[in-house]
């Protein structure tokens, strides 16, 4: 999908998989509980990325078959699982590479920590219409729109509800 074999990814954290406890998400956006992910051992292309469940930090991704060429895009909708524009409902199967701190025609590297996702219309916001975007110390994706543009930016929580949980609900 996407220049990608069907494959399916599957996002958990560190904590999580240690504890055999919890959720996992797959790039659909589908939970899935850990113990059946642990539990799954289909014939298929199988990935699995790690973030630290405090920091957002990516610890680790692993594959049963190298693709090297797809690795960041797999990292990335592990990561972000939809576009990163403030309330945006596009998922990650529908989003394109961005280069959140400088474009690749204006020097940007391809080092996933300066990578996020956005759909087609958020990266021509960017293109045309001055909106830009940088990375915070969190691994996030933070929109600010041109001067002129009466809209307020910040990152996108729609693809990650359980930022929006209270922090003792997680572990129960
Ligand atoms: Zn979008």
């Amino acid at each position: 999908h996407n220049g990608l074999p069907v494959t399916m990814i599957v996002t958990t954290t560190l904590q999580d998989l240690q504890a055999g406890a919890g959720h996992a998400v797959t790039g659909g956006g589908t939970l899935i509980p850990i113990s059946d992910l642990i539990q799954m051992n289909a014939p298929a292309n199988k990935y699995l990325a790690v973030f630290d469940g405090i920091t957002g930090q990516s610890l680790w991704l692993g594959r049963s078959k190298r693709l090297a060429s797809a690795d960041q895009r797999i990292m990335l909708l592990a990561k972000y699982r939809g576009c990163t524009a403030p309330g945006c409902t596009v998922n990650g199967y529908n989003s394109q590479v961005h280069h959140a701190t400088q474009d690749w025609k204006h020097g940007g590297t391809t080092d996933i920590d300066h990578l996020t996702l956005a759909c087609t219309c958020d990266n021509l916001l960017i293109e045309n219409h001055g909106w830009e975007t940088h990375q915070l110390p969190d691994g996030q994706t933070h929109w600010s729109p041109p001067p002129d543009v009466p809209l307020r930016g910040g990152t996108n929580d729609y693809h990650h509800p359980e930022r929006l949980l209270p922090k003792d609900f997680e572990s129960d």
